[in-house]
């Protein structure tokens, strides 16, 4: 072999054994990086599940699955069948001027169309459940108030031990009314017909609603009720049968008519409880009504009937109340709704 043949042959082994002991160095340092990599994937995903368990984002998601239950919760209402729209009822014009409660007085006349459908006049005499004297065989009365008043004039008999309370004033129709103003001012002159008597179209007789209470004595003459325990009673107790002693000396002032013992003016239950109670007058009772009670903020009364809520409206369309109700106008400009409850 020659020198160079054997430096040749020399080299070739030399590079051999140099690539034999690289072989292993590079596999380690492939080993370190892929342990490298694997780290630094390990880490990464152990930072990012460390921050995403963090109590703020915790928070936030419960929020947001909190608000998302009551976002559930609100959409209940606003199913169409949750909240079914209430029944309405009309309130009209007439409705304002008829009824248990209207006033009238020398400001606010009797509104003759609009009661006349709704009036309902019945002969006393020839539907009272009991006999008892009324003056005059034509005398009416609004059918819808006569059964209160047998059962008061029943009651005050029964308590007296007698049988001698009647009628000596019933309904009275604008020319009758025209009569008595006519035939009083003519016998006693305008002044003492303006004191005693009401102009005609002003009356609470035309309501048929108000009567005067008389003592018929057995032989057909008759006594003085102002003068009677029958009248002590009667104030005492026609309450409870849903009529108010209308003109008292201590609201003269108000009324605008002297002290009368024997007219009664029916208004129902519960109102001539409360404004017995209270010691109002229809006008005081009825401002009552209009400037402290809504249909949010009824007034509640108690009687041995029952309990209802009373208050006044001026709205022409109300939700129709449930159960046993009654609407009454106050004959100025509003409502009152009467429920039993
Ligand atoms: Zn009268």
């Amino acid at each position: 072999m020659s020198e160079r043949k054997r430096s040749t042959t020399n080299n070739r082994r030399r590079k051999k054994r140099r690539r034999r002991s690289r072989f292993p160095q590079l596999l380690l340092t492939i080993c370190i990086l892929v342990l490298a990599a694997l780290c630094l994937v390990f880490l990464g995903r152990t930072f990012f599940r460390a921050v995403g368990n963090s109590p703020a984002q915790t928070e936030s998601v419960s929020a947001v699955s909190q608000s998302a239950e009551a976002g559930a919760d609100q959409e209940i209402p606003e199913e169409p069948d949750a909240t079914p729209t209430p029944e309405m009822i009309n309130l009209t014009e007439d409705m304002i001027h008829t009824g248990d409660l209207i006033l009238v007085n020398s400001s606010y006349p009797y509104d003759f169309a609009a009661n006349e459908s709704s009036i309902g006049l019945v002969n006393i005499r020839g539907s009272q459940s009991f006999y008892y004297q009324v003056e005059k065989t034509d005398y009416e009365v609004a059918g819808r108030m006569l059964p209160s008043l047998d059962q008061m004039i029943a009651a005050c008999d029964a308590a007296m031990g007698t049988s001698e309370t009647g009628i000596t004033s019933a309904y009275r129709s604008y020319d009758y009314q025209q009569n008595v103003w006519d035939t009083t001012s003519e016998q006693n002159g305008e002044d003492y017909a303006r004191a005693y008597v009401a102009v005609p179209g002003y009356s609470e007789h035309h309501t048929g609603l108000a009567v005067d209470i008389g003592i018929f004595y057995s032989d057909g003459s008759q006594g003085s009720f102002s003068e009677s325990q029958n009248a002590v009673w009667m104030d005492e107790h026609s309450s409870e049968f849903g009529f108010v002693r209308r003109y008292a000396e201590d609201k003269v002032d108000i009324t605008g008519i002297r002290n009368e013992k024997w007219h009664f003016r029916y208004v129902g239950l519960p109102h001539a409880v409360y404004m017995k109670q209270n010691n109002l007058c229809l006008e005081e009772y009825l401002e009552y009504l209009g400037s402290q009670t809504s249909a949010e903020n009824p007034l509640t009364v108690s009687t041995s009937s029952g309990t209802y809520s009373v208050w006044y409206t001026s709205e022409t369309s109300i939700p129709k109340p449930s159960g046993d109700y009654q609407i009454s106008g106050d004959n100025i400009a509003g409502y009152i709704i009467t429920v039993r409850v």
